[in-house]
């Protein structure tokens, strides 16, 4: 790395939140060794995507965007029930693994298992590591070690990249 690149990644990093969901790019194969997104079980076109989501949700979920930190509807949400993948609907997260992390995004301290996959992201001059659904891909934000017992993990998660359904409540059909 030059100076000039180091200076700019720095430049680079103090323009977004560090300890939240930072935007990523991808940068390479995930931890079972798969590249990009073509190896999921749902798959889908830009155009098929978009017109099934909002905008937003098109850019978090599929550009690894973030959504600004405090404006989910769901950093408040602590009935029973089940955060799905806004995307597909798969469910990931159960309601008693969500706690308030401070960070103005849903957090949770264990996903369901099996339901995520992870990838090393980095960005901005750190290694983190990114998860998405398994079954989609879409992006959903990125794991830390500062969690809520028992796990001690912290997986950040846009709040637009979930669904809650409550319990009691009718799941949207899984999207193929
Ligand atoms: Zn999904």
């Amino acid at each position: 790395m030059t100076r000039e690149e180091f200076l700019a990644a720095v430049l680079s990093l103090a323009a977004f939140p560090l300890e939240g969901c930072a935007r990523s790019t991808v940068v390479g194969p995930n931890e079972n060794g798969v590249a990009g997104s073509n190896d999921f079980e749902v798959k889908k076109s830009e155009a098929e995507w978009r017109a099934l989501l909002t905008p937003l949700a098109y850019t978090v979920l599929f550009q690894e965007g973030t959504e600004t930190p405090g404006t989910s509807p769901l950093n408040d949400e602590y009935r029973a029930g089940t955060f799905l993948c806004a995307a597909c609907f798969v469910p990931l997260f159960d309601a008693r693994a969500k706690y308030d992390s401070g960070t103005g995004w849903p957090s949770f301290w264990d996903p369901i298992p099996s339901r995520l996959a992870l990838k090393r992201d980095l960005t901005f001059g750190m290694e983190r590591t990114e998860y998405h659904c398994a079954r989609c891909g879409g992006h959903r934000g990125h794991v830390f070690d500062d969690g809520a017992e028992p796990t001690g993990k912290r997986y950040c998660n846009n709040g637009v990249a979930l669904r809650f359904v409550a319990q009691g409540e009718a799941a949207p059909l899984l999207r193929n």
